[in-house]
Parts: structure tokens; sequence; C-alpha cells
């Protein structure tokens, strides 16, 4: 028969959501002035644990940092030239472009639009 068992018991402490754009460094000096507080002030606490959530993004267009695989280098139709090479963004070409610069790759051809 299945048993729920319940424990890990916690609070969760969020910062001010209007301090999102803090760097992460001044993020964690806040966690740590709220971990103090904690300490200082609440009673029944064995421990504060400081936690964030990790993603990555490009810095140019924002979108989730992707990259071609070296299976994906293998399957021309998913290049966008004969030039991309596997650990490529595939985001966006501004992107494409400086990953390429470090690289001494030649840059994407100007599609010049529709
Ligand atoms: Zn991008």
């Amino acid at each position: 028969m299945k048993k729920v068992i319940r424990d890990n018991y916690r609070v969760e402490i969020t910062p001010d959501p209007w301090r999102s754009g803090l760097s992460h460094d001044q993020m964690r000096g806040l966690l740590a002035d709220l971990e103090k507080g904690v300490k200082r002030h609440v009673d029944g606490v064995d421990g504060v644990t400081q936690r964030w959530d990790t993603r990555e993004e490009c810095s140019h267009c924002g979108y989730a940092w992707e990259t071609l695989s070296a299976t994906d280098v293998k399957n021309p139709k998913f290049l966008p030239d004969e030039h991309s090479v596997e650990g490529e963004p595939v985001c966006c070409e501004a992107g494409i472009n400086e990953f390429r610069a470090e690289r001494g790759i030649p840059a994407l051809a100007e599609t010049g639009g529709a």
C-alpha cells in the first residue's frame, strides 16, 4: 500500500522582486542580509541556505543558450552555412557572428532580406 511521507519541512523566503535588477554579487549580499536577519530574530531555525536558479541565455537576443552538437554539424540541413562548427550558438545572427569572430571563422553571409 502506498504511504505518503512528509518531511524536509522548510520555509522559503523570496527577496523583494523589485531588486531583480541587482547583480549576482549584490543579490548574494541581499540573501546574506536576509539570512542574518532570520538567524538573529527567528526561533526554531536549524539552518538557512542560499539558493538560486541558473540558466544560460544569449546576451544578444535573450533566448535560451543552445549550440550545435557534434551530430548537428554532420547534417548540413540544420546549419546556416558550411562554416558552422560544434558549439556554435543557434539563436541569432549576432550570437553566431560573435562566436565565429572569436575563432576566426567567416561570418554569416548577409541575407539582404526578402
Ligand atoms: Zn541570440
